[in-house]
């Protein structure tokens, strides 16, 4: 099995960034990919980055990549499109705060309980999880990423970068760490957890 990493935007995407610039979304999602990578790797995880660019590659463009390695990568490969969350178009500092994961609306059974693995290790960190109800862990949305990829999908929004508490959660240390751990752990327990073939 492969774990695609998908980092989101680059260095010349429009916004994508905090009300006073100190916060890039492609910068700090960047950091988390490698951290993720890394930690996978010592796990005996094969992680490969599917934008190792700093620019911002098309979206039809980052599907073929991952399908191309879907294909390679056999059965199990699975991506994770790391993010960050905005509620307004950050021209000014926002109320909505925490973590979230979405799958496409036409998800498979395992892009759902992927995005279950990971949405249960946010909760049991002390952190804010927005989800849909106790039954579903996750959002569905019409997500292109997920939608054309080939291979069970799944988007993390990691926290707010238009909410100050969030942005400064998020540059700590502490921050750092848990948004990594929350993906190396939920995709440890996806792969752990025996497929019921649903
Ligand atoms: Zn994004």
């Amino acid at each position: 099995m492969k774990v695609i990493l998908d980092n989101g935007h680059g260095v010349d995407t429009h916004g994508k960034r905090s009300p006073d610039g100190m916060f890039l979304e492609y910068a700090y999602t960047r950091k988390i990919t490698k951290l993720v990578l890394t930690k996978l790797k010592r796990k005996g995880i094969e992680a490969v980055r599917l934008v190792p660019e700093e620019n911002d590659i098309l979206l039809r463009d980052r599907v073929k990549r991952a399908n191309d390695i879907c294909k390679s990568g056999g059965k199990g490969t699975i991506l994770v499109s790391i993010h960050c969350n905005a509620m307004g178009d950050g021209e000014e500092w926002m109320p909505a705060r925490g973590w979230s994961v979405y799958v496409a609306k036409t998800a498979s059974e395992q892009s759902c309980r992927l995005a279950t693995c990971l949405a249960k290790r946010a909760i049991s960190k002390n952190v804010i999880v927005r989800y849909e109800s106790s039954n579903q862990l996750y959002w569905k949305s019409n997500l292109y990423i997920c939608k054309k990829t080939e291979c069970p999908a799944v988007l993390v929004e990691n926290f707010f970068m238009d909410n100050r508490e969030d942005v400064d959660f998020m540059l700590s240390q502490e921050g750092m760490d848990c948004s990594t751990e929350i993906i190396v752990e939920g995709i440890m327990d996806y792969i752990n957890t025996p497929d019921t073939g649903k």
